[in-house]
């Protein structure tokens, strides 16, 4: 039986892969990979939905039983990708869709040499910061690190298969959904 694809979307937050995620997510017929976080839910989050909402003596004890395909440290907050219900999903032939950091796509491309790797990218960080201050989701300090992080994870986009821009909600949703049905 021919596998599902691991199609990994990266991008620093606010860049919109969360929307781009959504919109192509019942089109294609794809699953999503519900990761699990140390850090606080944000206004309207959902446990289940957006995140598995954990303590960090949680998150380590799932790291210490092997529950994670991968995790990171992102700004001082633990991320993983469970790997038992991911590995039967894509054994069973279903694409699964995963949001996760530059990190996360290296180790990722380690497990699943042939995932798809696409990178989510703003403009600018100026149009990255405009549009996370009207977000107000987090304080300015917050903002100030996502974007030191953006700015380092921009310079390190090579080893992606793609990179879109979004600078147009519509036309980088057209662009991601045509490299995956291309690919797929
Ligand atoms: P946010 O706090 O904005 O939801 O996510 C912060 C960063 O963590 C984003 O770059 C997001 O893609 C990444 N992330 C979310 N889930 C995972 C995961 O399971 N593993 C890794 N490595 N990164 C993740």
């Amino acid at each position: 039986m021919k596998k599902g694809k691991f199609i990994v979307i990266s991008g620093p937050s606010g860049v919109g892969k969360g929307t781009i995620c959504n919109r192509l997510l019942n089109e294609l017929n794809a699953w999503y990979s519900v990761s699990t976080t140390t850090r606080a839910p944000r206004d309207g989050e959902i446990n289940g939905v957006n995140y598995f909402f954990v303590t960090k003596e949680e998150f380590e004890n799932k790291i210490k039983e092997g529950e994670f395909l991968e995790y990171n440290i992102y700004n001082g907050n633990y991320y993983g990708t469970s790997k038992e219900i991911v590995v039967d999903k894509i054994n069973e032939g279903i694409n699964v869709f995963s949001e996760i950091d530059v990190n996360g796509a290296h180790n990722i491309k380690k497990v699943f040499p042939d995932a798809l790797l696409i990178y989510i990218a703003p403009p600018s960080i100026e149009v990255l910061k405009e549009r996370l201050i009207s977000r107000g989701t987090e304080s300015i300090e917050k903002i100030n690190q996502r974007l030191e992080i953006a700015e380092k994870e921009l310079k390190e986009v090579d080893f992606y298969d793609y990179v879109v821009i979004n600078d147009d909600l519509d036309k980088a949703t057209d662009e991601v959904r045509n490299i995956i049905t291309k690919e797929i």
